[in-house]
């Protein structure tokens, strides 16, 4: 993927580097910007005159934000607003918002035409470290989430600190468990910081959290660049989401955010790499507390162990790998595990879930607090 790599901004209220990008990215193409709605509401007009310095002329699209509007519905009134207009190959597509808008919008990019050229400009912690890295566009459809996609890499990302502030509370802290995600892929070193991070994660910490998000973009761009189409190397950045989907498809889309839907599966991936005989008991401590620190901060909800199995099952069928789980023989040092038998894997959750029976939901609204004092 060498030849398409691009750049990756992430700035602390430099919204300015965008206009260089459109410039040097966009040049004399016309210009439609999409934007998520509840963005657009907060940050419309910043944004829409920093796209105006180098195209005027440009036209607009609001994206209703939600889950649910990842769908073939909303698509096809993106293909309709650009068909009408005569979009052509040469024009530019720029989307600025969350993992939601940036994935369908995205999708709408890769197939109007056979691929137009994109940009995307990340507004959420989410976006920033994971949805707008690598290069996956998609829909959702009935029969589960992301399951009508492509591939297809945009030709930069823009990030800025500032969009953070505006953030609900609850999906920046949703975001930590993808970061943590991150930390137990990297090393100890970044386990250590993120930890250091949630014990404060007010505006003080910018400097540091703009540290946390490049480390995360870096790592995971250099697995992509390596492996686009998920072989095996990018399969390790599934850490704890076989669970997680299990997780989120057993309760119900939407009970818990994705992110902490991973924070409880990453919990339950350190259980299985212990059952599993991978790692020892005491390799794994740092790392632990850094979950269990997480675990705490989420709102409480019934898991039925029965059901995310059954999801969990179900997910398996369709990448028909029933057996394979990534798992850590310690903090940056994934392995896919191609042996996992559905015995331990059921233990590993019962242990997860009763750690989050009994600690859940304490500090939910000691989160809230913390993000908002600045
Ligand atoms: P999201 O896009 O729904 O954004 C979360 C919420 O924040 C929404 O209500 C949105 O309207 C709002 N919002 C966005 N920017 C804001 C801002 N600056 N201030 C205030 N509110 C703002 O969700 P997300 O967490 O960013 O992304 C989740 C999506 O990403 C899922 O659909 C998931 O499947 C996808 N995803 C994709 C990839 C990939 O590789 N393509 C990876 C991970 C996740």
């Amino acid at each position: 993927m060498k030849d398409r790599a691009y750049p990756v901004a992430i700035e602390n209220s430099r919204l300015e580097r965008l206009t260089t990008l459109l410039k040097k990215n966009a040049g004399k193409s016309r210009l439609f910007v999409f934007y998520d709605a509840n963005l657009y509401a907060l940050h419309g007009t910043r944004l829409r005159e920093t796209i105006g310095e180098s195209h005027p002329e440009h036209e607009e699209f609001i994206v209703p934000s939600g889950e649910k509007h990842k769908s073939a519905k909303t698509l096809n009134g993106i293909y309709e607003f650009l068909l009408d207009r005569k979009v052509s190959r040469n024009d530019f597509i720029l989307v600025c918002g969350g993992g939601v808008t940036s994935d369908l919008v995205g999708y709408a990019a890769a197939t109007t035409l056979r691929g137009i050229k994109f940009g995307i400009v990340s507004t959420t912690l989410l976006g920033m470290i994971d949805a707008a890295i690598g290069g996956k566009t998609g829909i959702n459809h009935a029969s589960g989430k992301n399951l009508i996609g492509a591939f297809w890499q945009p030709q930069f990302v823009f990030g800025d600190l500032s969009f953070l502030f505006t953030l609900p509370p609850r999906e920046f802290m949703a975001a930590i468990g993808e970061m943590a995600k991150y930390a137990g892929l990297i090393g100890p070193s970044m386990v250590t910081k993120v930890s250091a991070f949630l014990s404060d994660p007010s505006r003080s910490q910018l400097k540091t959290l703009q540290e946390l998000i490049l480390r995360c973009v870096e790592y995971k761009a250099d697995i992509v660049a390596r492996d686009e189409r998920e072989g095996h190397l990018r399969m390790r950045l599934n850490l704890g989401h076989t669970f997680a989907h299990g997780i989120e498809n057993g309760l119900g889309y939407g009970k818990l955010r994705h992110g902490e839907a991973v924070t409880l599966g990453l919990l339950a991936a350190v259980e299985l790499s212990e059952i599993s005989g991978v790692t020892s008991t005491d390799t794994l401590v740092e790392y632990r507390n850094l979950l269990q620190q997480l675990v705490k901060t989420l709102p409480v909800r019934a898991l039925d162990s029965a059901a995310i199995s059954q999801a969990m099952t179900l997910d398996k069928k369709r990448a028909s790998h029933s057996s394979r789980y990534v798992v850590l023989k310690a903090v940056g040092k994934p392995i896919i595990a191609d042996n996992i038998s559905s015995k331990q894997a059921a233990l590993a959750l019962g242990k997860m879930i009763a750690f989050y029976r009994v600690h859940g939901g304490t500090g939910a609204k000691n989160s809230d607090r913390q993000r908002t004092k600045s």
